[in-house]
């Protein structure tokens, strides 16, 4: 059975007044890609915004994927990630470039440099940040990336950025699901016109078993992880989750039709423990 309305998903405006669908599908790799999962995402639950790395390996079955869909590219938002073993300018350039050959795309609608610290030795983390960021924002100007962002990124990295270049990243896109709330970072990126996107939005699964959230769940009738992408799009966060199987990625679009209350919100808001399921950049000078 299709539900071609399942999703009509609302978009938040980034600086240079391009509108990013607030939910997306995450991809990834140990198993988190799913050939099917994808062509079902776009084809019947409306989903039109895909999350993806070149780290993550399945850039050309992705690429496959966009294509099976149908759907014209100008309706679709690809987000594709540098990896930090191609910091520096010609090496940034060139891995952008070879990433969207590899996705048989002409443009990233976004693209990110994917971790703060740079794996190429011999210069300091700030100059690669720095240098990498220059070839994005050409490459930002030259049209291969429609917007141009960072992931891990905390404030001494933002502020650092802000002082070295001079394209303000468009993202930040940061661990954030119920335990991971980082209150302080949003705040900076909103003042700074930087749109805030969360990542692994179910904490990898840990939190859905979390009493509060259940109770939630019962209370609304909804599954677990629909509270927390709920929440999350809701605190205006843009957010993609993750999954490998038809019937979880169509629960994960449902978020649409109810709304949590200021309770639910407060009782959330205190499940935060600091934990990161998947990395802690706060070590990174
Ligand atoms: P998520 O929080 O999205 O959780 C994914 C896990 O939850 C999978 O094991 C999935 O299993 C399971 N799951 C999904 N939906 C449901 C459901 N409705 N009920 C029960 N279980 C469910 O974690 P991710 O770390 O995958 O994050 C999402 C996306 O964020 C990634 O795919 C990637 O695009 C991005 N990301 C970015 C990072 C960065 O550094 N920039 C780092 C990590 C993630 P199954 O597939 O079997 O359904």
């Amino acid at each position: 059975m299709a539900f071609p309305q399942v999703l009509s998903c609302p978009a938040v405006p980034l600086s240079n007044g391009l509108q990013i669908p607030i939910l997306g599908l995450g991809t990834s790799y140990h198993g988190g890609y799913s050939h099917d999962g994808v062509v079902y995402a776009l084809t019947e639950c409306g989903i039109r915004h895909i999350d993806t790395a070149k780290r993550y390996g399945c850039e050309e079955m992705l690429g496959k994927a966009i294509k099976e869909s149908g759907l014209p590219r100008s309706d679709l938002w690809i987000t594709n990630k540098l990896w930090p073993g191609d910091y520096g300018y010609r090496a940034a350039k060139k891995a952008c470039l070879d990433s969207c050959a590899e996705m048989g795309l002409e443009y990233f609608d976004l693209y990110l440099m994917h971790w703060p610290e740079s794996l190429r030795p011999g210069r300091s983390n700030r100059e690669m940040r720095a240098e990498t960021w220059r070839a994005l924002e050409e490459l930002y100007n030259e049209g291969v990336c429609r917007a141009i962002g960072v992931s891990n990124f905390l404030v001494h990295h933002l502020d650092q950025l802000k002082e070295d270049c001079s394209v303000v990243p468009h993202v930040n896109q940061v661990e954030y699901h119920p335990f991971q709330q980082p209150y302080h970072l949003i705040e900076y990126c909103r003042q700074e016109g930087i749109v805030f996107e969360g990542y692994s939005p179910l904490a990898k699964g840990q939190v859905l078993s979390n009493p509060t959230v259940c109770r939630i769940a019962e209370k609304h009738k909804r599954t677990p992880a629909q509270i927390c992408i709920r929440w999350s799009v809701q605190n205006g966060v843009v957010t993609i989750p993750k999954s490998t199987k038809k019937e979880r990625v169509l629960e994960n679009c449902r978020v649409f039709e109810f709304e949590l209350d200021k309770e639910d919100i407060d009782s959330i808001k205190k499940l935060h423990d600091g934990r990161h399921v998947s990395w802690d950049p706060t070590n990174v000078e």
